[in-house]
């Protein structure tokens, strides 16, 4: 859902879940242990040799505390080529959460709310334009 207001991009249920853009910001308002504003800043990998085609998304609503996110567009046979198990494959579209990565204690209920704006068509990498970005990194090499 596209909201008039143009700051704000995607909203679920009664609007408490929401995703603004410049800067990218998601916010939970559900009256649960993750509450918060969280700044999204979207990484790549710069290995030009690399076609892993994966974003990195770190969200974070205070300092020393990050909760990273794997992020993928393409086929699920893509990534299983890769070495991405057939579990975490299926999350990739709508987000994964880093295995080698020590996440904060709510960063699993995070996910239920981030995965709503991810929707079915993974709405959140579009507005981000992840999959672009992905590709001017690899390009401006
Ligand atoms: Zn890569």
């Amino acid at each position: 859902m596209i909201a008039n207001d143009d700051r704000v991009f995607l909203k679920e249920g009664m609007n408490t879940v929401t995703l603004s853009l410049d800067p990218p910001t998601l916010t939970i308002r559900e009256g649960v242990e993750c509450d918060g504003i969280y700044k999204l800043i979207d990484l790549y990998c710069d290995n030009k040799k690399c076609d892993c085609e994966i974003g990195v998304l770190i969200a974070s609503r205070q300092k020393n505390e990050e909760i990273v996110i794997k992020v993928g567009w393409q086929s699920p046979s893509y990534y299983m080529n890769h070495g991405f198990s057939s579990r975490d494959v299926r999350f990739l579209h709508y987000g994964l959460l880093d295995p080698q990565v020590n996440q904060p204690a709510y960063a699993q209920w995070f996910m239920k709310y981030f995965r709503q704006l991810m929707g079915k068509d993974q709405s959140l990498t579009k507005y981000m334009r992840l999959r672009y970005h992905y590709t001017k990194i690899y390009e401006s090499h």
